[in-house]
């Protein structure tokens, strides 16, 4: 018979692992928390049209990586490949933004037919927050220091990087576009195949080439910096301004341009040397145009996504991993089998009383020195035993100390115990 195994690309998060995702994803709570962000929960299927409309045809997300169907009446429908998309459709479907501004999070998985690899999976998981309403560099800064925040709580502060560009609004984009298909058509020798596609559908992404042939010739290109128009460059600098008094190291990179369509003026990406090509963490910028394309109502956006399996990759690949131990903090065990209902009520009065504490009840029905073996393995700092005289056996084996106690007394023992840890 052979066996079933899951899907190219599908990961399953075992427990041993899962430890580490908690640690992460309570940080991330914890600093959008503190920022007054609120969750929004998104289906994870999504007609194809909203990002073929809202990400664009010509990106390789929508060209080439999407996880689409046809249902079983004929609806064409795709798993999600990112979340700006929904959350954009949410908040104009339900009016959420009418006369005010939104802070929203959102987390959960992501789907992308791409080639799986290191840090590259057709499932994975990002967390993401969008912002609408504010049209500002104020709220851009926020969100970049909100990143920084999450980082440091991270420890991943020194090994990452901050990149930073402004892609103008879609009539200076216009300006540069014309120029620079000029330069790539008199360069067109030097073009490999994808850029020739890129040339015809999307000329800016010719500059996001990692071809190494390419790299003097993208050096040299027209820069897309030098097209903004006042409002555009003023965007910029306050943005510049606020991130250099709140001491937020960045590099200006002229070449960033972002796999989406949607992006207008702020850009911004955080990138690490440790993941080798996967090196992108984070990245994010603002989306003006983006809900006017769906309700013909212009509104204000600007937003950011991490990739969580890669956060934890570079996490471990530069060893900062710290989360909490997984070990139980009491464990129950009985001197018979026959005791087992008692040590199950036993467990649970605790439990009430001390409701800090995770407790497990040995059910293995082994001899109590295999319990003990067991409770020891576990890395478990307070084994408790049930005899058949109702009295407890208290045991911590760092220290190897042995007591006797009544149920009467066990409270004010475990008291003292959590004090002392
Ligand atoms: P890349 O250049 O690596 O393909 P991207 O530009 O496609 O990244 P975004 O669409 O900006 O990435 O998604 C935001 C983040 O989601 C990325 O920075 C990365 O951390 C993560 N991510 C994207 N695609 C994948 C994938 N296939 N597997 C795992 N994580 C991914
Ligand atoms: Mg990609």
């Amino acid at each position: 018979m052979s066996t079933i195994q899951s899907i190219r690309g599908m990961n399953d998060i075992l427990p041993e692992d899962a430890g580490n995702w908690q640690w992460l994803e309570a940080i991330v709570r914890r600093v959008t928390h503190r920022y007054g962000y609120q969750e929004i929960r998104l289906p994870i299927l999504e007609p194809v049209a909203l990002f073929q409309r809202a990400v664009g045809d010509s990106t390789d997300i929508v060209a080439k990586e999407m996880y689409d169907f046809h249902d079983k009446s004929g609806d064409h429908i795709t798993l999600r490949p990112e979340g700006t998309s929904g959350c954009v459709r949410a908040v104009i479907e339900h009016g959420l933004c009418h006369n005010r501004t939104q802070r929203l999070w959102y987390q959960g998985p992501m789907f992308r037919y791409e080639r799986p690899q290191k840090g590259r999976f057709r499932q994975f998981n990002q967390f993401g927050v969008e912002t609408f309403g504010m049209a500002g560099a104020d709220i851009d800064a926020e969100l970049i220091l909100m990143i920084h925040d999450i980082f440091r709580e991270l420890g991943l502060g020194e090994h990452v990087r901050l990149e930073l560009n402004s892609l103008g609004t879609p009539e200076e984009r216009r300006e540069h576009r014309k120029d620079l298909v000029a330069y790539l058509e008199k360069h067109r020798a030097l073009l490999d195949e994808d850029s020739l596609r890129r040339l015809e559908t999307n000329p800016l992404r010719v500059l996001d080439s990692k071809n190494p042939d390419m790299q003097e010739m993208i050096e040299a290109a027209p820069k897309l910096l030098d097209y903004l128009a006042e409002e555009s460059a003023s965007h910029f600098t306050r943005l510049r301004a606020l991130l250099d008094e709140a001491g937020v190291a960045y590099v200006i990179n002229p070449r960033l341009v972002r796999g989406l369509d949607y992006y207008t003026r702020t850009v911004f990406e955080w990138t690490t040397e440790a993941l080798g090509s996967q090196g992108t963490v984070c990245g994010g910028g603002r989306y003006d145009g983006l809900v006017e394309l769906f309700s013909g109502k212009p509104l204000p956006a600007s937003g950011f996504a991490f990739g969580i399996e890669r956060l934890l990759l570079l996490i471990e690949t530069v060893g900062k991993l710290a989360p909490p131990s997984d070990a139980p903090d009491v464990v129950v065990t009985t001197a018979t089998a026959s005791l087992t209902v008692d040590a199950v009520l036993l467990g649970r009065e605790i439990r009430h009383q001390f409701p800090t504490l995770k407790l497990l009840n040995d059910f293995t029905g082994a001899k109590l020195a295999r319990q003990h073996q067991r409770a020891l393995k576990s890395g478990c700092p307070l084994v408790l035993t049930l005899n058949e005289d109702n009295s407890i056996g208290v045991w911590a084996p760092a220290d190897d100390q042995r007591s006797t106690v009544t149920r009467e007394t066990l409270a004010g023992t475990l008291s003292k115990w959590m004090l002392n840890r």
